[in-house]
């Protein structure tokens, strides 16, 4: 496996080079060179010599462990020796989405004439006591719609497109799926449970309307502003220059000494730095880096504790395995980061925050906890446009504001809330399509973790026993994922098939 190996190793170091890029890219706004670091990536999975070897040891007779090793590494290669077109068509694919990136990363929307952050919106739609100025903040997120659009944003759906049929897969979903190794059939039949549930879901939703906002009904740019109203500790100011401790606090609490990382924080904002929040995983083990938008508000840390539980998951896998930790699904990465997120409004964080008054708060996040619970499935309806943007027919901006509509119909049972809607400001749909799945699968992934955890600890919340729950998340989860793909993972951990009935 030596050889097997040092064409990992030569792999990490052109990705490691490539992410640093990014990353500059991301929080300068100066692209150094990212197309040609991502052709020193291609040149190396189009080597046919490599490819062969892989090959070669994979008729072998191997452990299981190196038959993953080589299963990974050979479904890496494998698009690359399809044909010469395909590989011209990621490398234009790579090019069109990194312009893209730029032009989303350096835009800012404006405000009656005026130029405002994303985190100068979400401030506002958290805080804003007047729903009509909520609302220009909310619709300000759809300007970038257009610069998107003309920059190329069709161009790269299409390009995307033709890659997934010369590639032999059915569309681009597909392709994706596959390479994420994930079968299609897993989002059979969501659209329709989402669906029947949204009767009910509407009634309790507008149940909250009534008591916290006196209205008979949620407008979009009400559902952050009533969580606020829920729980106004949320929106608490405090001094972000002092994040870390508590971050650091938080994550001792179940044993993880964060301190012994080596996690760069860049989280304030700044002209021509992306304004969203993440984890850029240049090496794992070696060096991560976070990106994050904050102006000081409580709210902010559950951001700040997904983008550390992502990187917590980076420093725990093992540096030196690296063909098994490609094979880490993104799925557990994204549930773990959602869990660690959702404890800013547990108890074991946020107790000193609100000293004397913590029985409060915690009776305010517990209500609050209860409303997000109820819309958590609501993130369907983006997940499937996503997914749509690649199975319909696109040929003008029209024709994404239409679709975004329909699928908002179709799952949510919801009208149109103005002329365009909200989307391009969403970078997943340019830098990272067929993804926003991982969230919610991650959710559900941990909500089997704590069950299956309380169970064989016989506790009946993960809180009672944090330490324990800690190490069986690095242990069990996080160390071994890359071992098996997703669904075996599930299987191997709950004894049972991914549903989204876990959630109930
Ligand atoms: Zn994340």
């Amino acid at each position: 496996m030596k050889k097997i190996i040092e064409i990992a190793r030569e792999l990490q170091d052109s990705d490691s080079h490539h992410e640093e890029l990014v990353w500059t890219q991301f929080t300068t706004g100066y692209d150094f060179g990212i197309d040609d670091a991502y052709k020193k990536i291609v040149e190396i999975y189009s080597d046919k010599k490599k490819y062969d070897l892989i090959k070669d040891y994979g008729e072998k007779n191997l452990s299981q462990l190196d038959k993953r090793r080589v299963e990974i590494l050979e479904k890496k290669f494998h698009p690359y020796h399809l044909s010469p077109e395909l590989v011209e068509l990621d490398k234009r694919i790579q090019e069109l989405s990194t312009k893209l990136s730029g032009i989303l990363n350096t835009h800012r929307a404006k405000i009656d004439g005026k130029e405002v952050t994303a985190a100068n919106i979400t401030e506002i739609l958290s805080m804003e006591p007047d729903s009509e100025i909520r609302k220009k903040a909310f619709l300000a997120r759809a300007q970038v719609n257009f610069p998107l659009v003309d920059g190329g944003f069709i161009e790269l759906l299409n390009l995307r497109k033709e890659y997934a049929k010369l590639y032999g897969a059915s569309n681009f979903v597909e392709y994706s799926l596959q390479r994420e190794e994930l079968e299609v059939e897993i989002f059979d039949g969501w659209s329709e449970q989402v669906r029947s549930t949204i009767p009910e879901m509407e009634e309790e939703r507008n149940q909250f309307a009534r008591e916290y906002l006196s209205s008979e009904y949620l407008a979009p740019w009400d559902e952050i502003y009533l969580k606020g109203k829920i729980a106004p500790q949320l929106n608490k100011a405090v001094d972000m220059m002092g994040f870390y401790e508590p971050v650091k606090a938080l994550f001792g609490r179940f044993g993880i000494d964060i301190s012994k990382d080596n996690t760069t924080y860049d989280i304030f904002s700044r002209r021509n730095k992306s304004e969203w929040a993440y984890n850029f995983p240049i090496r794992n083990g070696v060096d991560s880096r976070i990106l994050a938008n904050v102006k000081g508000r409580f709210y902010e840390f559950d951001d700040l504790l997904h983008e550390t539980g992502h990187s917590v998951h980076s420093f725990r896998l093992p540096p030196d395995d690296i063909v098994l930790n490609m094979g880490d699904s993104d799925i557990i990465a994204e549930g773990i980061a959602n869990l660690f997120g959702s404890f800013s409004t547990e108890r074991i964080f946020f107790e000193d925050f609100f000293k004397g008054e913590a029985d409060e708060a915690e009776k305010a996040f517990n209500k609050n906890n209860q409303y997000k619970k109820i819309n958590q499935l609501r993130s369907v309806a983006l997940i499937l446009f996503d997914q749509r943007l690649y199975i319909n027919n696109i040929n003008t901006i029209d024709d994404i504001h239409q679709l975004f509509w329909n699928t908002n119909k179709e799952v949510l049972d919801r009208d149109p809330y103005n002329d365009i809607p909200a989307w391009g400001f969403k970078i997943h749909h340019t830098s990272h399509p067929i993804y926003l799945h991982n969230y919610l699968m991650g959710d559900v992934t941990c909500e089997m973790l704590k069950k299956v955890f309380c169970r064989k600890n016989i506790v009946s919340s993960i809180m009672e026993k944090p330490e324990a729950f800690g190490s069986f998340l690095v242990e069990d989860v996080m160390k071994v994922s890359g071992a098996y793909t997703y669904s075996e993972l599930f299987k191997k951990i709950s004894g049972k098939k991914f549903s989204l009935d876990f959630l109930k």
